[in-house]
């Protein structure tokens, strides 16, 4: 039996459009429009790309998007005197630095420096830690979008076996502790987990979040589990002509999808999410910042 097809394009564009139903709520009745900085150091291709699909989202929902593009050379100082003036600044309620940054400039210094109620992105050493003791902070997006579409297909996840690949701090950790919120049972595994094939093998619900073109194999996945396929490899795709690419995840989906209950393909599976859910975090600091409860999405 073939698996659910899990479409976070789709749900994305949903969440979306309930944020701009929130965006439009909230101007109506408390005249307070929110609004996103995004600041970009540098030339990084990919990194460009983000910032311009993210400024063009934002403004589609209502908000205000302040980008801020700075050159390469932009020395730590002067990042640190923007942060500050966009931490004091009420017009803005979120502030993402996209990453990574050049390498002359600390990033956790940089992160350090965000005012936690405006790290909308939910790597400041205070969210972290808010999410690790259970506190109202703001929550990574990616792993936050995970969970959403994991929801989607399974409501109530108490006493499920939930195994997550990868222990980075935006996507690993806080995946984890998220799961465990939702009363799963966790493990995490990572480059020294010893029997991953047995791991995955256990697991109701998967999340890979490695970076290593289709390196679980389907016939590792427990029949019926839930696979969150977070990986973003380019791979050569000759099939495509000379220099062809094409987009895959940690999973070898064609024969996962023969196994899974639900997965989530690549491209259009966790992609889309993290952007919405970024859009949702703006939206839910600007309420907490205007003393108000949160929205409800
Ligand atoms: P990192 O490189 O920070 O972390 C990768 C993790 O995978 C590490 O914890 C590493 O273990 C683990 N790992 C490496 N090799 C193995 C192995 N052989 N077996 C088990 N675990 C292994 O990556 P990120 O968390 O930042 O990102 C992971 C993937 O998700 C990437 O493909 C990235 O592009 C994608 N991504 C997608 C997003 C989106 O969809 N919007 C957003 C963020 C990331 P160890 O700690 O031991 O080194």
């Amino acid at each position: 039996m073939s698996a659910r097809i899990i479409d976070g394009k789709a749900f994305a564009a949903g969440l979306r459009e309930k944020v701009a139903h929130g965006v439009a709520r909230l101007k109506e009745q408390h005249g307070i429009t929110p609004g996103l900085a995004v600041v970009l150091v540098g030339e990084d291709p990919a990194s460009r790309v983000y910032v311009r699909n993210k400024e063009r989202m934002t403004q589609e929902v209502g908000m205000r998007s302040f980008a801020h593009r700075l050159p390469a050379t932009t020395n730590e100082e002067r990042l640190l005197g923007l942060i500050d003036e966009l931490d004091c600044d009420p017009a803005v309620h979120g502030i993402l630095v996209q990453l990574p940054l050049p390498a002359h400039i600390d990033a956790a210094k940089v992160i350090a420096a965000i005012d936690p109620a405006k790290d909308v992105d939910g790597f400041h050493p205070v969210n972290a830690g808010l999410l690790m003791t259970g506190g109202r902070g703001m929550v990574p997006c990616t792993p936050l979008g995970c969970l959403m579409l994991i929801q989607s297909v399974r409501e109530d996840l108490s006493g499920a076996r939930a195994l997550v690949v990868g222990r980075s701090n935006i996507v690993g950790k806080p995946m984890a502790l998220l799961l465990m919120g939702e009363n799963a049972t966790v493990t995490i595994a990572h480059s020294r987990t010893r029997d991953l094939a047995g791991e995955v093998s256990r697991a109701d619900i998967l999340v890979a979040a490695v970076g290593r073109p289709e390196m679980i194999r389907g016939e590792w996945i427990r029949p019926g589990a839930i696979v969150i396929d977070v990986g973003i490899n380019r791979v050569s795709a000759p099939e495509k002509g000379e220099g062809g690419t094409r987009l895959v995840g940690d999973v070898e989906f064609a024969s996962a999808q023969m196994r899974a209950g639900a997965i989530t393909p690549v491209p259009g599976g966790v992609g889309p999410m993290t952007i919405a859910v970024l859009l949702r975090n703006t939206l839910v600091a600007a309420h907490r910042q205007a003393g108000l409860g949160d929205p409800d999405i």
